[in-house]
């Protein structure tokens, strides 16, 4: 695909489940969640990672995870965006 062809329409495209760097969704123990990777060139600020409570620091590629389904008081499962370790989100059930 040109690289060209590939920019355009960023905002309109149907995600893609398995193009790197689109939000796709996955299924653990306690409901759908939908997944994106972040590049480590896009994390500029530390997050804790909720599997290890330790700092994902800037520059480490990661994921970040919400809801597919928003929980109650919640208008969007997007408030409850949380950014994890690629490997402590896959240990996750
Ligand atoms: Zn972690």
């Amino acid at each position: 695909m040109a690289p060209s062809r590939r920019r355009q329409s960023k905002h309109l495209r149907p995600a893609r489940p398995l193009a790197a760097g689109h939000a796709s969704s996955v299924v653990k123990t306690d409901g759908r969640w939908v997944v994106r990777p972040i590049a480590g060139a896009s994390a500029v600020k530390e997050y804790r990672c909720p599997g290890c409570d330790q700092i994902i620091r800037p520059g480490t590629p990661h994921v970040v995870v919400w809801p597919a389904d928003p929980g109650l008081g919640f208008v969007s499962g997007t408030e409850q965006r949380r950014h994890w370790h690629n490997s402590c989100w896959t240990r996750r059930r």
